[in-house]
């Protein structure tokens, strides 16, 4: 687990006439969980995966733990990513899906099965792991996911609208599922929503954007009884 800071983070497509992220700044206190909340097109993305590693950097900083990290291939930089369209392998097994990393990273087999039966547990998908990701249900594939994310123990946990392709009672379970597993394991966490719901009831402290700009950081309530701006007003007022 660790701090996540964001300095003066922006990004420029090629090409794009205006930058997707423009000067952000943020700091993510070790364990804390907050959400990136805004409207289709308002850099939520682009910023999660410039953390992550997965889209360069225009200019600024981003610093994991205290250290720069900009330059950092993702695998080396402890962050678990369960995006929305990170799909499992076809062929694998769930167990096999989880262990991949793993076993990239040149863990030994007792240990790798240690950590997938834990995450397992924790996640309830024990009886899923035999399973290959077509045979199970939407739901079944977002825990996967969320475990395949965990499993690495990483410092930063990125969740890019994890739970948008879900029915609503599915959603309100999940939602409560990782705001369990957060309270025990205490990842630093971002998530990434368009949902001011979800926001509001999962985070610590949620982050509006519009058009790459942050609007306003700060608790839910704070951000629902005192917006910043008229934007912030009507995007949580909705
Ligand atoms: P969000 O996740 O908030 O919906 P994105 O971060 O995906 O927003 O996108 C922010 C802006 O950057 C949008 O205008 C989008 O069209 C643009 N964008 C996103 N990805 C790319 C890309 N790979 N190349 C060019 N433009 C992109
Ligand atoms: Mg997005």
């Amino acid at each position: 687990m660790a701090e996540l800071i964001l300095k003066a983070l922006k990004k420029v497509y090629t090409q794009a006439q205006s930058p997707a992220v423009d000067q952000l700044n943020l700091a993510v206190r070790d364990g804390e969980f907050i959400a990136l909340l805004g409207p289709s097109g308002c850099g939520k993305s682009t910023t999660l995966r410039m953390i992550a590693g997965l889209e360069s950097v225009t200019s600024g900083e981003i610093r994991i733990g205290n250290k720069l990290v900009n330059d950092l291939h993702p695998k080396d930089r402890g962050v678990g990513l369960a995006f929305e369209n990170y799909a499992l392998y076809p062929p694998l097994k769930v167990r096999d899906n989880l262990a991949f990393n793993l076993r990239a990273h040149g863990l030994a087999a007792k240990e790798i099965n240690r950590r997938v039966d834990e995450i397992a547990r924790t996640l309830q998908i024990q009886e899923l792991l035999d399973l290959k990701p077509a045979a199970l249900s939407s739901g079944q594939k977002q825990r996967v996911n969320m475990a395949r994310a965990m499993v690495r123990r990483p410092s930063v946990l990125l969740l890019d609208e994890p739970l948008s392709h879900l029915d609503a009672r599915l959603r309100v379970e999940l939602r409560t599922e990782i705001k369990r597993l957060h309270a025990e394991q205490r990842f630093t966490t971002v998530i990434v929503t368009h949902d001011q719901l979800e926001a509001m009831a999962l985070a610590d402290r949620i982050a509006v954007m519009n058009e790459g700009v942050l609007q306003q950081f700060d608790t839910p309530l704070e951000v629902f009884n005192h917006p910043a701006n008229e934007f912030v007003a009507g995007f949580l007022g909705e």
